[in-house]
């Protein structure tokens, strides 16, 4: 890679010239609990306040967790929770499909230009191999600080001849500061070799990353401003070098606080108690659940 070749993208303003467009992007891996409510609660009213669009996106990437039933339940919890969208998987829009795993030509087109245009190198490393390989336990990061096991001295632009299985990683300047500014908390600082490493663009089993179907989709369905929980502003921070590296021009982020239990611990799917489903089968109203979620101090 080219040194000099990452930048950090232009951010833009939530309400560009064409109008707020936000997005719902739920993964269909288990049952909406109250925490993914109130992220999209907060989505829902960012989009309707300054009379934005709001587009529902199934992020179905991964075949191995995704089930269709939780598709349906998605559809049907946000629906009983009373938001509404303007395009999705079961209404359509200019934009479809709205389902990850039908835009799959979108991603590996955009894998292409990435791998072409000397920003990613092939990683033969199990996940077992990274952890081995780390001196400090990494619990709490989605994505462990990569070792650089298989890293290059140079990226070269095109690695003909690796076997198929291989996983694409993201070359990081180690030290470069990824800076933005957060609608719900300010500025940011991540850096690039210690908060988050070489990253994964490619999964060896064939399916693009989490970060590459999402910068993808965000800039085809030109989405103006993303939110979501707070745990993933360190995505952000290397979704914004995915933009860089594609020339395009990254939306505003406003991330939100996460709704936590009474011990303070973070809302996970696993938890079924607090489900919207099971929430809608003791016959709590929406409307209250939408009310306390709303007293959820912003971000
Ligand atoms: N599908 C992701 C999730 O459920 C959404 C991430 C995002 O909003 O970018 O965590």
């Amino acid at each position: 890679m080219d040194g000099g070749r990452v930048m950090i993208p232009a951010v833009q303003t939530p309400y560009s010239p064409f109008g707020y467009r936000g997005r719902l992007a739920p993964s269909p891996t288990g049952w909406l609990h109250l925490g993914h409510a109130g992220t999209f609660l907060r989505a829902w009213q960012r989009a309707r306040v300054g009379g934005g669009q709001l587009i529902l996106r199934n992020e179905d990437l991964d075949p191995a967790r995704c089930h269709s039933e939780f598709v349906t339940g998605f559809l049907e919890d946000l629906g009983w929770l009373g938001l509404d969208w303007d395009e999705g998987p079961d209404i359509g829009g200019p934009y479809g499909p709205y389902s990850q795993s039908q835009r799959s030509s979108l991603y590996r087109e955009a894998f292409e230009r990435l791998r072409s245009g000397g920003f990613l190198y092939p990683c033969r490393c199990s996940r077992k191999d990274i952890l081995d390989a780390l001196h400090a336990p990494h619990e709490g990061t989605d994505e462990p600080v990569y070792p650089g096991t298989c890293r290059p001295e140079r990226v070269a632009p095109d690695y003909r001849g690796s076997r198929p299985e291989v996983a694409w990683r993201f070359h990081v300047k180690d030290g470069q500061r990824v800076r933005f500014v957060d609608g719900g908390c300010g500025p940011q600082e991540f850096v690039a070799g210690v908060e988050f490493g070489d990253f994964v663009v490619w999964r060896s089993e064939g399916v693009p990353s989490y970060q590459l179907a999402c910068v993808v989709d965000d800039v085809a369905m030109r989405i103006t401003e993303v939110v979501r929980g707070r745990d993933l502003l360190s995505s952000t921070a290397r979704q914004l070098l995915l933009y860089g590296a594609l020339g395009e021009v990254a939306p505003a982020f406003f991330h939100c606080r996460l709704v936590t239990d009474e011990k303070g611990v973070r809302l996970a799917k696993r938890q079924d108690a607090l489900s919207l489903r099971t929430l809608r089968e003791r016959g709590r109203n929406p409307a209250d659940i939408r009310r306390e979620l709303d007293a959820i101090p912003a971000p």
